[in-house]
């Protein structure tokens, strides 16, 4: 049954004003890790959206040149009047520079969103949830793992996360204080260039035997899976998964770009 007054009728109700840019004042940037400042934006109006969606995020330079890019929202829903974007730095980048190296408290972008997507997590849903993380692709993971701790939602879920190094995971130590504190998530990291800090973690490449031991983790195959990160990241959990067994169907991804 659905609640008329619920996190999903909200949305919807939203929607015609989503497409539609509004400022956002930079409320604070913080640095995550070396790669990854976290942007908190306040909008001028609050438009509430579900876990795993996203924004786009419009830059207007003074002689008029745009720049327009797409950022998962990584804050809960729900949570005030502002919102989380975690932002890598990609050298060459136009936008994501801009945020790292010049953007400041005060400053105001624009926005639309966040935007109706099938990447969503519905609290309270049956079943068991995989998350696959490659980088900065687990920002609309952080959204869900912070609604299911607001909500205490029962919901198992495992975030398999690759980073490059320890200092790489982006919100680490939170991540960890969640798999504490809540009964049912569990974080798994692969990490592809460092060692591994606990036995429970990886130091490779997911691969066929991660991902077998993900499910067995797991209790079985998840109902619900979602992978997102960079294009080859995405290309390459997705093969595994269905070679896992996991039907197609009920694995949904978000590519970032990239190779
Ligand atoms: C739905 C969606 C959600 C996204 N959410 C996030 C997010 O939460 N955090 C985040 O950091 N990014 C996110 N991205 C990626 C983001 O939209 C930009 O593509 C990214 O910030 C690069 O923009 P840029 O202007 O800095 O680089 P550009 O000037 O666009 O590109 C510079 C160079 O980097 C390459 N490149 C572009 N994107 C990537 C990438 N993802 N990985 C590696 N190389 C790349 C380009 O091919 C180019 O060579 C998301 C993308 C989508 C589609």
């Amino acid at each position: 049954m659905t609640d008329a007054s619920g996190p999903d009728a909200r949305v919807a109700a939203s929607v015609a004003g989503r497409e539609r840019w509004q400022p956002a004042v930079i409320a604070a940037i913080v640095p995550l890790t070396p790669a990854v400042v976290s942007v908190r934006l306040r909008p001028q109006h609050t438009r509430p959206f579900l876990a795993g969606q996203h924004v786009d995020v419009r830059l207007t330079a003074e002689d008029g040149y745009r720049a327009q890019r797409s950022y998962s929202v990584a804050s809960a829903p729900d949570e005030g009047d502002t919102i989380e974007l975690v932002i890598e730095r990609l050298d060459d980048g136009e936008v994501s520079t801009y945020f790292h190296d010049s953007a400041a408290p005060g400053d105001t972008v624009e926005i639309a969103g966040p935007h109706a997507s099938y990447f969503v997590w519905r609290p309270g849903v049956d079943g068991s949830v995989l998350l696959a993380a490659g980088g900065s692709g687990v920002a609309p993971f952080l959204s869900m793992v912070r609604q299911r701790a607001r909500l205490a939602d029962p919901t198992p879920m495992l975030l398999l996360y690759s980073a490059r190094t320890w200092g790489d995971v982006i919100a680490r130590d939170e991540l960890l204080a969640h798999e504490r504190r809540q009964s049912g998530f569990t974080a798994c990291f692969c990490l592809t260039r460092d060692v591994t800090r606990r036995s429970s973690d990886f130091a490779r490449r997911v691969d066929q035997a991660v991902i077998d031991d993900m499910l067995a983790r797991l209790g079985g195959t998840p109902t619900h899976t979602f992978v997102c990160g960079a294009n080859t990241f995405v290309g390459a959990i997705a093969d595994l998964l269905l070679a896992a067994g996991v039907p197609a169907g009920s694995v949904r991804t978000e590519r970032y770009g990239g190779d």
